[in-house]
């Protein structure tokens, strides 16, 4: 008969298995819902302590033998004086510390007395989750998958792992630090409460294996999925090590209370700082390749003047330049001197001079992080600042491009080797580059790949944590380049690609697809509607034009797969500017006010709709019909009056009542204010 150990609150209660310190109940104790549905998968912690002659050494926290487990009100202390792997006994202490306030507040603590490493920390986890309530009303975020039990999406790696299993990393694109799984009434967050921005996963993992994934099993074997929170902390051999806070909050609501928490916390050290002037008013950039690392060369700096007058003519006055610098995209990294063969210098210097005339402002594509690896440069010096891997080889990505043959695995044109943001020289060298194209006269850059995360970089000469490099060295980078650029008196905007949310402290517009689900697009700007995302679209993407509207996000557009301009889709861009004079005349509620997501309105109707308030307290809701046939909506705003305005693109606004039905076009919008 199975012992227990248990603390309660009356909000939430924990309780473990004695003899193993495994987590076997988690009880949401305001609804009466039990978090962990088989207590046979219940979990503690898992360590990789890699030896010599056996890097895959993982510690159990379930192989362990029966931990010193302390109760003290409402916290528990569970301790493991030494730990066990398949190689034997190892003098690692384990102390996990479980504190109820309206959450469970976990800490995991590693006293490293072994000879050894412990490179990885892997706890708390939640073992043998079947969902929240009901597996099939269930929903995963950020990614919006129901039902992740049954329909879990097993991303491990070839035969070196025994169950299926996925890693939900932060920092990554677009990454907020925390996975969110609830049923529409209640849910269950977890988060890491760490700011450094430190290598982090959200591990998920389904037992047992079955091949495929979610077939079929007897009833009677224990099937779960368990949500470990890891860290790549590196305690060294004598080191002690106590992980950041990890929240475990049964919730009553929906995503968006996860949302709201998260950001209460993020704020309370994340500062987004005001734009600059003319980003307060950005409502998309013409993004456009000029020239390629296979020589085929698309625009030269001559042909600017015409895609500053197709930006222009359309109302969106920002022109995005890629593949402007010597060898163009994806060749020469990290010079980021214009191309002689598009016109070089005095050919860029005239274009952004001509462009400034029109009001339009000229953004420059770079990396910050990429090198080009081909180079003599780089195979004779820049490979010193090459983030390098277990064996010291140069980590690097490979990119297919023009033809066929860079689409072979690895056959790529070049290797970009992804450079270590922790070493100052080479963030010295990325300052100099970036200062060079503000003097050029472009009014910022777009830092492309900014967002490439997670990578451990293990070069000893670098004086760096492997899991501390990235985030924490790029966040040194953008400080020392912001007193740089302010030094030299240089409003030089910074963008970049996919930024994770803290990036949002330096970067001012994020290049963002918004391809993934609906859904994680509404969570990003829910939870911090103060960022300014870009939106994609190409010369047919209408719908998207109106997803951009439905979420007040400015247009991204990349006509012609990122060739051509404006001028080459004049039915889009006609009706993209109809519906930035919606966006613009609501500018307090789509760009500078709060979304509610699908709060404080009534919306009937098969059609999407998204809902943003403005500080004087009215609100637009956006109508999106992405369907091939008409609709029709009613909208009724909470707490409003009933009477408010009717803008649909390319009309003069009316009035409107509440209730009165709203016709929707096929790939139409349609915003109502109240
Ligand atoms: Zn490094």
């Amino acid at each position: 008969m199975a012992s227990y150990r248990e603390i309660s609150n009356g909000q939430i209660s924990v309780r473990f298995d004695a003899a193993t310190g495994s987590l076997v109940s988690l009880r949401n104790q305001l609804t009466g819902t039990e978090l962990v549905s088989e207590p046979r998968l219940g979990a503690s912690f898992r360590l990789l302590v890699p030896l010599p002659d056996y890097v895959a050494n993982y510690v159990f926290g379930t192989e362990q033998a029966t931990p010193m487990i302390t109760i003290n009100d409402s916290e528990a202390v569970l301790h493991w004086n030494g730990v066990t792997s398949v190689n034997g006994r190892l003098d690692i202490g384990v102390t996990m510390r479980w504190r109820l306030t309206d959450a469970a507040n976990v800490t995991i603590e590693v006293d490293n007395r072994s000879p050894h490493i412990v490179e990885e920390v892997w706890g708390p986890i939640v073992g043998g989750f079947q969902g929240v309530g009901d597996p099939a009303k269930t929903i995963l975020l950020p990614d919006d998958t129901r039902d992740p039990w049954r329909n879990f999406r097993d991303e491990a790696p070839n035969w070196g792992y025994p169950w299926p299993c996925r890693a939900i990393w932060y920092p990554r694109p677009m990454g907020m630090q925390f996975v969110e799984l609830h049923n529409g009434e209640e849910g269950l967050y977890i988060s890491s409460e760490d700011a450094s921005g430190q290598t982090t996963c959200f591990h998920l993992e389904k037992q047992p294996h079955t091949d495929p994934c979610n077939g079929w099993i007897p009833p009677a074997v224990a099937s779960g999925i368990h949500i470990a929170v890891t860290k790549h902390p590196f305690v060294q051999s004598g080191a002690r090590w106590v992980s950041p806070n990890s929240v475990i909050w049964p919730h009553r609501g929906d995503w968006h209370a996860a949302a709201d928490r998260y950001r209460a916390w993020a704020l309370t050290w994340m500062k987004l700082p005001s734009p600059s002037d003319w980003v307060r008013d950005f409502t998309g950039w013409q993004h456009t390749i000029m020239y390629t690392q296979s020589d085929a060369i698309h625009h030269r700096f001559a042909d600017v003047p015409a895609l500053s007058d197709s930006a222009k003519k359309y109302d969106f006055p920002c022109i995005n330049l890629v593949g402007f610098h010597v060898g163009g995209i994806e060749r020469g990294y990290p010079d980021f001197s214009p191309e002689p063969r598009l016109g070089g210098e005095e050919g860029l210097r005239a274009a952004i001079d001509d462009a400034h005339k029109k009001g339009v402002r000229v953004l420059l594509f770079s990396k910050n992080n990429r090198a080009h690896a081909n180079t003599e440069r780089f195979k004779k010096d820049l490979i010193r600042l090459a983030t390098k891997d277990r064996d010291g080889e140069v980590i690097q990505n490979h990119y297919g491009y023009d033809t066929l043959d860079t689409r072979i695995i690895h056959q790529s044109r070049g290797r970009y080797a992804i450079m270590c943001p922790a070493v100052k020289e080479w963030q010295d060298l990325i300052i100099g580059e970036t200062i060079k194209m503000a003097k050029l006269g472009a009014d910022g850059t777009q830092y492309d790949q900014i967002c490439s995360a997670p990578v451990l970089c293990y070069d000893p000469t670098h004086n760096h944590n492997p899991g501390t490099a990235l985030a924490a060295g790029n966040y040194e980078f953008l400080n020392r380049l912001r007193a740089a650029l302010d030094a030299e008196g240089l409003d030089f905007v910074i963008c970049g690609e996919e930024p994770w949310d803290a990036l949002y402290q330096w970067v001012q517009i994020g290049y963002c697809r918004h391809k993934g689900s609906r859904e994680e697009s509404r969570l990003r700007k829910y939870t911090f509607p103060e960022t300014i995302q870009t939106v994609l679209i190409d010369m047919y993407d209408f719908d998207r034009v109106n997803f951009a509207l439905m979420l007040g996000y400015p247009l991204d557009f990349e006509i012609k797969r990122w060739r051509g301009s404006l001028a080459d889709a004049s039915a889009l861009a006609a009706y993209a500017q109809s519906t930035n004079v919606i966006r613009r005349e609501l500018a307090g509620h789509l760009m500078n006010g709060v979304f509610r997501d699908r709060l404080d309105a009534e919306v009937a109707g098969s059609i999407e709709y998204g809902v943003h308030r403005a500080t004087d307290g009215s609100i637009a809701v956006v109508l999106m019909n992405d369907q091939d046939e008409p609709t029709a909506a009613r909208v009724a705003a909470t707490d409003r009056p009933s009477k408010g305005r009717l803008y649909r693109p390319g009309e003069s606004p009316i009035d409107y009542r509440a209730e009165q039905e709203i016709s929707v076009p096929a790939h139409g919008t349609a915003v109502v204010v109240q």
